[in-house]
């Protein structure tokens, strides 16, 4: 009882210290304690401390002199979100499929490429470490399956699908190939190209023809070779990487739209991601994957049913259907007024891709990427556009009407 009216006082005196006034508070909170009433506050202040000090024990007030945190100097843990909308009943996943760590020629230990995946918005990542080629063997064993068995439990707890997969790296032909989704790598360490793709294929792998427009292994040419037919046929090449790190190859997209092979954009990056992609303005390049849900059964079946596009700087690769469902599901158009020249829409753009649209008879538009444009369409003019970044061929884009008809 004593405690409680003690308690009174000192609230009755802190609030006819600071509130003398009705005309003029002052915040003198803000300002040093440099006047008259600082002596009367510091008292009251000073009892208030003495009070919680004698019931809590802990000195509250008190600065801890071993140990102060800045946490305003080290990042936030930020996941940077990719706005791509769902499609055709599926959820788009952002995906990766090649990479190296250690455990090949890469610099990174498998976790990071995790945590990478994971401030980059991705759902799912394939650490695909050269199965030939290991320089760190004699210090790190040689496993093949060491970088997947380490990172694994890490992308659970970060809700990063990781695939099992390795890179099968010969000299052109065949050239390099992602194997994914295997249930162990090292069965794919064979001598004979072809004894490693029956390998993958017996652990149901999905293949992924590698940069094959390299320069390193194809200088002057980007050649589909007798070889790749062969692997074709056997049912042991569904993709082919329409783009790699910073490069792209135009023939690719003809292949994966004739043959009916999944157009793949992936990063094989060696380094940090960080400092190869400039990822608050841009990303990397991604695979979109339209899953079922986001399950390794799901996104396996996905891609065996060519359910995924390519997406690279502000360009989209990818069947016709597929670019034209993006489209649809990411472009609002809504009438706003007319005027005696023009329609004007105003145009809510629900992804990360800006579009450009192009007509026959020359009108230009351009649909922002995330965010609402006004749109300007002169009457009498061409409502068939192709949208240039939306590629099917190397030669062929996306047509669409616009406004898209409901
Ligand atoms: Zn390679
Ligand atoms: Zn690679």
């Amino acid at each position: 009882m004593k405690q409680l009216l003690l308690l009174l006082m000192i609230f009755i005196l802190s609030v006819s210290a600071n509130n003398g006034n009705m005309n003029n508070v002052k915040m003198r909170s803000v300002v040093n304690p440099g006047y008259k009433n600082s002596l009367a506050i510091l008292t009251v202040k000073s009892k208030i401390k003495a009070y919680f000090s004698t019931i809590s024990g802990v000195n509250l007030f008190e600065k801890d002199k071993n140990n102060q945190q800045m946490p305003e100097l080290v990042n936030e843990n930020k996941r940077q979100i990719i706005h791509i909308p769902d499609i055709q009943g599926y959820k788009t996943m952002k995906c990766d499929f090649h990479m190296h760590t250690v455990f090949s020629d890469g610099v990174v230990w498998p976790t990071v490429r995790v945590d990478e995946a994971w401030e980059d918005g991705l759902d799912a990542i394939a650490i695909t470490d050269h199965i030939e080629n290991n320089p760190s063997k004699s210090f790190l064993g040689g496993d093949d399956n060491s970088s997947y068995e380490i990172a694994a439990p890490y992308a659970k707890d970060k809700n990063i699908l990781l695939i099992r997969g390795g890179e099968i790296t010969r000299s052109m032909p065949p050239g390099h190939f992602n194997a994914l989704f295997l249930s162990d790598v090292n069965k794919l360490d064979v001598l004979d190209y072809m004894d490693a793709f029956k390998a993958a294929s017996e652990q149901g792998a999905y293949i992924i023809w590698n940069h094959p427009g390299w320069k390193a292994q194809q200088p002057d040419t980007c050649k589909w070779w007798d070889v790749h037919t062969e692997l074709k046929k056997k049912g042991w090449l569904h993709g082919v990487e329409v783009f790699n790190e910073q490069e792209w190859y135009p023939i690719a997209l003809d292949w994966c739209n004739d043959k009916k092979l999944t157009y793949i954009a992936t990063s094989d990056i060696h380094g940090l991601i960080a400092s190869t992609y400039n990822v608050h303005e841009s990303h990397r390049p991604v695979t979109l994957v339209f899953a079922a849900d986001k399950t390794e059964d799901a996104l396996r079946d996905a891609l065996f049913a060519n359910r995924a596009v390519a997406w690279f700087g502000n360009y989209l690769a990818g069947s016709e259907d597929l670019l034209s469902a993006i489209f649809r599901a990411s472009v609002v158009a809504d009438f706003a007024e007319e005027t005696q020249k023009s329609k004007i829409y105003n145009v809510k753009n629900l992804s990360d891709v800006a579009y450009q649209l192009a007509s026959d008879d020359g009108t230009r538009i351009k649909i922002l990427a995330y965010s609402e444009t006004r749109v300007n369409i002169p009457n009498n003019h061409d409502l068939r556009f192709e949208v240039t970044n939306l590629m099917i061929t190397a030669t062929q884009n996306l047509k669409i009407d616009f406004p898209v008809s409901k």
